[in-house]
């Protein structure tokens, strides 16, 4: 199993890890600081030992990562049982986390408005995060005021909480005042670190209503 150092500490962004598998240009580690693809967040960019990954794979059911894989660009120089330096890219895993927790958030004040709604999917990228809901509304009307209240709450500084579930270590819950859900995700400690952010609507046709939330 991978040990996961982006729960324990999400803003690191170098680490050393002993490689303990090799199959051509795929690469696993005894641990990491590089998320996988998990939960609609994207992968970090970055290295291993200089060479750079092109793709990141977790290993695991839903938001439950238990190992994660990296495909490297070229054959690796490095054999099992050596130790490597592992590189992320600091900006974007910086976006990644305050988009997240902004995603979180910005859910409980849409539903809070709008009434709840099931969730048809959602992503996060470094430039911008977006929640797709299954509503007959219009979400455009009414935005602003919950646009209004997600950053009023994000700059009064509340503190964002990971917990691991008591029965799976690796499933991961995300809390947030009262707010609790399950979520794989890497985020901030403080909602203060996010700034302010805008929402946007994008209809997606029938009964499916995208909000998009970038940063200012
Ligand atoms: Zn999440």
């Amino acid at each position: 199993m991978t040990q996961k150092i982006f729960w324990e500490d999400p803003y690191q962004v170098e680490c050393t890890a002993k490689v303990t598998s090799i199959e051509g240009k795929k690469v696993k580690l005894d641990k990491t600081i590089f998320f996988a693809f998990c939960g609609g967040q994207e992968s970090d960019s970055g290295t291993i030992d200089g060479i750079n990954v092109v793709t990141a794979t977790k290993l695991g059911d839903k938001e439950n990562i238990i190992d994660i894989e990296y495909e490297l660009e070229k054959e690796p120089h490095f054999a099992v049982g050596d130790e490597v330096k592992v590189v992320i890219d600091k900006e974007k895993r910086l976006s990644l986390m305050k988009l997240h927790s902004a995603a979180h958030i910005s859910y409980y004040f849409t539903i809070e408005k709008f009434g709840k709604m099931r969730i048809l999917g959602s992503n996060i990228a470094p430039q911008k995060a977006r929640v797709d809901y299954e509503s007959e509304k219009n979400l455009g009307e009414g935005l602003e005021e919950v646009e209004k209240k997600l950053n009023d709450f994000l700059a009064e500084g509340h503190d964002i909480l990971r917990t691991a579930d008591e029965k799976l270590p690796d499933l991961k819950w995300w809390q947030c005042e009262g707010w609790k859900m399950p979520c794989g995700g890497t985020h901030v400690r403080n909602t203060r670190e996010i700034g302010r952010v805008r929402l946007r609507r994008i209809t997606k046709g029938q009964s499916k209503e995208r909000i998009e939330i970038h940063l200012e």
